[in-house]
């Protein structure tokens, strides 16, 4: 029998935190729970260590280490603190492989860390690799990372790919990628009402229950601005060979179009637990707790062309990908602050997209040659986006 393989994850409380665990724990000839990490549920991070036994756990600041250390008693978990605990625990030696579940720009310098260490890395944490693309894909090759996607539009790419796929689309017989979306839970909401949704109606997402930011970020399409930025990195895609489709019954979870005419389609239930089970043990297949698919009773499968003015976050990201440079880091500042500013009701849902377009035109992009550069975009968008922010209270 092999030895099982140490799993390390960062933002283990999180939606794909708690089904990256749901699987492996399936599986416990194939994974042991190494390394878990949370920022601020230290009841339930202490519950998942006591369960999984893992060596390590990651918390923000001491105060929480003392709350869990409490929960804990025994020795069996060594409790580390903040960016250099997690960095630790991604890059550890004994660690094979890391979830990057850890939501936003916090989970950049860790993700990196896994990747500039060689792990075996599953990637849900877009928000990294569009930060900073070419300096995070340069640290993958160098340092031959394994690269896995968990984004289920980038996974079922994955999946539709060719085993050949040496990592950039041209000349591979491939013409184009079709990333499916779901519309949001305001597809077909009137535009005139759009300007007063609430928090929660923005987060009850029709087909996916996912953390709040990202259900944000598929309200207004920015998760999928951001995931054609994504795309562009992990397949090599222009952003003329990336097309988004609108598919409201989120079962085709995205597809490959070959020069011959042919389109690979990879389907499924929606839930998240098939591409982290794919990605976990990839090369081979595993079981996932996923029921199998009843397309009988799905009935039919919907497509639509997005509508731009509606989702003008569609119209940001592929302007974000063809500025390059810093640019998409700005986007992804920019979208951070303004998600948490109508999560507090500090900002109107129209707001979003207008704030970021602002802080874009406000920014000019500049190169990016290194992760200080990175730092230092996204610092200069949260600050700018900020003082948007302020001013529109203040008009108020
Ligand atoms: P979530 O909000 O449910 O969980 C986020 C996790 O990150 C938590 O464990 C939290 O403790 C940790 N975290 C948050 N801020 C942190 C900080 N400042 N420092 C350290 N840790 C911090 O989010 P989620 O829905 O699980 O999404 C996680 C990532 O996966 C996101 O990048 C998201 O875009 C991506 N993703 C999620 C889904 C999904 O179905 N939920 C699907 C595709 C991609
Ligand atoms: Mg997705």
């Amino acid at each position: 029998m092999s030895i099982p393989q140490n799993l390390t994850i960062l933002g283990a409380t999180g939606s794909i935190g708690l089904n990256t665990l749901d699987v492996a724990a399936r599986h416990p000839q194939r994974f042991r729970v190494f390394a878990l990490s949370a920022n601020q549920r230290i009841d339930e991070l202490a519950e998942l260590c006591l369960r999984h036994r893992p060596r390590y756990a990651v918390v923000a600041n001491a105060v929480q280490a003392e709350v869990l250390g409490r929960r804990l008693e025994s020795g069996a978990t060594e409790i580390l603190l903040g960016q250099p605990g997690l960095e630790r625990i991604a890059a550890h030696a004994e660690t094979d492989c890391v979830m990057a579940a850890i939501v936003g720009a916090a989970g950049l310098v860790p993700t990196l860390a896994a990747a500039r260490a060689g792990k075996k890395l599953l990637l849900a944490n877009k928000e990294a690799l569009v930060m900073a693309g070419p300096i995070f894909m340069e640290a993958v090759r160098t340092h031959r990372a394994t690269l896995l996607p968990i984004d289920s539009e980038h996974n079922a790419v994955f999946q539709s790919l060719p085993d050949s796929f040496p990592g950039d689309l041209g000349g591979h017989g491939i013409r184009r990628i079709l990333l499916t979306a779901s519309g949001g839970p305001f597809r077909e909401t009137a535009l005139e009402h759009l300007q007063n949704v609430t928090p929660d109606e923005a987060c009850a997402h029709p087909n996916w229950a996912m953390g709040r930011k990202i259900s944000v970020d598929s309200a207004t399409m920015m998760n999928k601005a951001l995931e054609i930025i994504e795309a562009h990195w992990l397949f090599g895609a222009t952003p003329e060979q990336i097309e988004v489709v609108i598919h409201p019954q989120s079962v085709v979870h995205s597809m490959v179009e070959y020069a011959d005419g042919s389109v690979i389609a990879q389907l499924g239930n929606p839930d998240m637990r098939t591409p982290i089970a794919h990605a976990l043990a990839y090369p081979d297949r595993m079981e996932a707790g996923v029921g199998s698919l009843d397309l009988a009773r799905v009935g039919r499968l919907d497509f639509a062309t997005p509508d731009l003015v509606r989702f003008p976050a569609l119209r940001l990201g592929y302007r974000a990908l063809r500025e390059g440079g810093t640019s998409p880091a700005t986007l992804n500042a920019a979208n951070e602050v303004a998600v948490i500013a109508f999560l507090e009701r500090r900002l109107p849902f129209l707001g979003i997209t207008s704030l970021i377009e602002a802080v874009m035109n406000e920014l000019p992009p500049s190169p990016l040659a290194s992760l200080d550069d990175v730092l230092r975009a996204d610092a200069a968008a949260r600050a700018h986006a900020r003082r948007w922010i302020d001013a529109m209270t203040v008009r108020k």
